[in-house]
């Protein structure tokens, strides 16, 4: 799956001409021209990069970044800043929000598909800085295996915890129950997909206030949802 890129970015142009060149790069790119459309995208789907501009319409990037960096389902994701000259001080305020790198406009684009990239890269030879991750009232400790709801300890069988990791791991994109029967549960040859709904509903059940992170996709499979209160396809 080729590696997913939104672009922030209020000057139509300038964010046309990034995303074509992205794309011609092989990635997979989304644009939002304010803030908050940035904002919702990003909440809404699995991005591996930021493209960031910090003069935005309706909020400042610098806002947009904070926010990013301050919830937990969007806080891994790099951000690279792109920035007028005299922006100076907003570009050090960024770095230091969590922001991986910058770009000060006018910039050529290859330079910017060069700092992707190079970012891209660095994040992907990386481990997440965190092996617990928490989502409202769930917490999922990795390294442990070991699982929380409203701080008090669900028992999970192993092959619940990996359905549930997986899940997680790549939340917000739907899973089929064939890819969820080879990756989980490590079976090749065909077996009953039932198998996969069983013991969702069985992980469902433990999960209790918890249970609605995970979504049935009429049809298809499973999809761990970061916002709880989405409506529910059930
Ligand atoms: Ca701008």
């Amino acid at each position: 799956m080729p590696p997913r890129v939104l672009i922030i970015e209020d000057e139509h142009d300038l964010a046309t001409v990034i995303a074509y060149n992205l794309r011609t790069d092989g990635l997979e790119v989304a644009t939002a021209e304010t803030g908050e459309a940035g904002l919702d995208l990003a909440n809404k789907r699995r991005f591996d990069l930021i493209v960031l501009d910090l003069m935005l319409p309706d909020m400042s990037g610098l806002d947009v970044c904070r926010k990013l960096k301050g919830q937990a389902s969007t806080k891994e994701i790099p951000i690279l800043i792109a920035s007028a000259r005299g922006e100076e001080v907003d570009r050090v305020v960024g770095l230091e929000l969590g922001a991986d790198d910058y770009v000060v406009k006018p910039f050529s684009v290859r330079e910017l598909v060069l700092r992707v990239r190079a970012i891209l890269r660095r994040a992907e030879s990386q481990p997440p800085a965190s092996e617990v991750v928490t989502f409202g009232v769930l917490r999922i400790d990795r390294s442990a295996h070991r699982v929380f709801v409203e701080d008090q300890e669900v028992q999970l069988t192993a092959l619940e915890f990996r359905l549930l990791a997986t899940l997680h791991e790549r939340r917000n994109r739907t899973q089929a129950r064939d890819t969820l029967l080879l990756d989980v549960w490590q079976m090749n040859t065909p077996v009953e997909s039932r198998t996969v709904d069983t013991h969702v509903k069985r992980l469902r059940e433990k999960l209790g206030a918890a249970a609605s992170y995970i979504r049935t996709v009429r049809g298809v499979g499973y999809r761990f949802a970061s916002t709880p209160d989405e409506p529910s396809a059930d």
